[in-house]
């Protein structure tokens, strides 16, 4: 199946309209005409090559909704017609420790990412800038009636890696919890965050989106351009989610957690970050790392913001915006998530 797309030709080359090759839907695979395609900062680190080489033309894309047209004669789990999502993956081994307690998304053997990934019979995958996905069942999540479809794609992966960590170091009622950031993936954690319970405090380069982070439900709002905030807010936080694309003073940070605090480090920028270690063992704080989430979680999360009323702000665009898009996000100039509206594919 021939299908329209916005791939990208090489790396940092603005995105061009292009047509890419959608596999035979397998017994086990589902074909999905897809409605939106969110936007994430991880697409531009992976398109520039941030990460690493990749293999080019590359369509990004890895917050996809859209409807079931078509399903394996083996797919028991959805149906034609229905409103579904795919996130960051779309395989992993399925036998490993990790696949079989639910976190496919540290197989050992490596997952398959959405793009720029090699798949099972050895192509490269290709992501949700396009009309049509076809994807595995196992790897398909449902989007619960309730949420409006478009603002639901960010949280196929904005969501999952914010509400993963939220939920694992025990975001609820009687935790202070600070977000760093204020773009796509810090937004929804303010949300969800508010959501679990926990007090919530937004870390801002300004207080320019202030007015924001307290209607999306933070309870105090800081700018970190200001040097004053670090000591006025030292020693505060039960967690820390560091949603920032680019490298952080994590001493400073660190000196923001109250004792056994622990300071999450979702962004993932290009260059290495170093910390001192006192800062950890002044006051037996962690520094810990998170990758999205496992498909039972994401489905979790995705329960869970319809039962809140969750889904992201978002800037719906036509696809040809998609390069002035880009540089809005490096500018941190997003409010709070693009969304492609992939009826503009063509
Ligand atoms: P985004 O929308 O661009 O948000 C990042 C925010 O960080 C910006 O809005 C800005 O917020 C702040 N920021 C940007 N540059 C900064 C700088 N130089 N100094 C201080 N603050 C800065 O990006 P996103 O889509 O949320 O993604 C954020 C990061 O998470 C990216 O690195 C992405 O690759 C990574 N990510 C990781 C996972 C995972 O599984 N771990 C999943 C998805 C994305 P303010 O203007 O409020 O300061
Ligand atoms: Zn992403």
């Amino acid at each position: 199946m021939r299908v329209h797309a916005y791939a990208a030709p090489a790396a940092a080359e603005p995105l061009v309209p292009t047509v890419i090759e959608r596999r035979d839907v397998g017994p086990g695979d589902v074909l999905i005409e897809i409605k939106y395609a969110g936007v994430c900062h991880s697409d531009i680190h992976t398109v520039n090559g941030d990460w690493g080489p990749q293999p080019y033309p590359l369509v990004p894309g890895h917050e996809i909704v859209g409807v079931v047209t078509q399903v394996g004669a083996a797919v028991t789990r959805h149906r034609v017609g229905d409103r579904v999502g795919v996130g960051c993956m779309v395989g992993s081994c399925g036998r490993c420790a990790n696949c079989r307690n639910g976190d496919e998304q540290y197989c050992l053997e490596g997952m398959v990412p959405t793009y720029a990934g090699t798949d099972r019979d050895g192509t490269t995958t290709q992501g949700g800038y396009s009309t049509h996905v076809v994807v595995d069942a196992g790897f398909v999540l449902s989007v619960p009636e309730g949420i409006d479809l478009a603002a639901a794609a960010p949280l196929l992966c904005a969501g999952i890696t914010t509400y993963s960590p939220l939920r694992r170091w025990g975001a609820g009622p009687g935790k202070k919890v600070a977000v760093v950031g204020l773009g796509g993936l810090g937004h929804l954690a303010v949300k969800i965050a508010h959501a679990m319970g926990a007090e919530v405090t937004v870390l801002s380069q300004s207080l320019k989106k202030q007015e924001d982070g307290l209607r999306l439900g933070a309870d105090h709002y800081h700018a970190t351009g200001d040097p004053g905030t670090f000591a006025r807010l030292a020693g505060r936080f039960d967690l820390i989610v560091n949603t920032v694309s680019a490298g952080i003073d994590v001493d400073a940070y660190l000196g923001l957690l109250a004792l056994d605090g622990t300071l999450v480090n979702v962004g993932a920028p290009a260059e290495p970050l170093s910390l001192n270690v006192f800062s950890l063992i002044g006051a037996r704080r962690s520094y810990a790392g998170s990758m999205i989430g496992g498909i039972a979680e994401t489905q979790e999360m995705l329960d869970f913001c319809a039962a809140h009323g969750i889904g992201a702000d978002i800037e719906l665009i036509p696809a040809d915006r998609i390069n002035e898009a880009y540089g809005r996000v490096l500018a941190s100039d997003v409010r709070y998530r693009f969304v492609i509206d992939t009826a503009t594919l063509g």
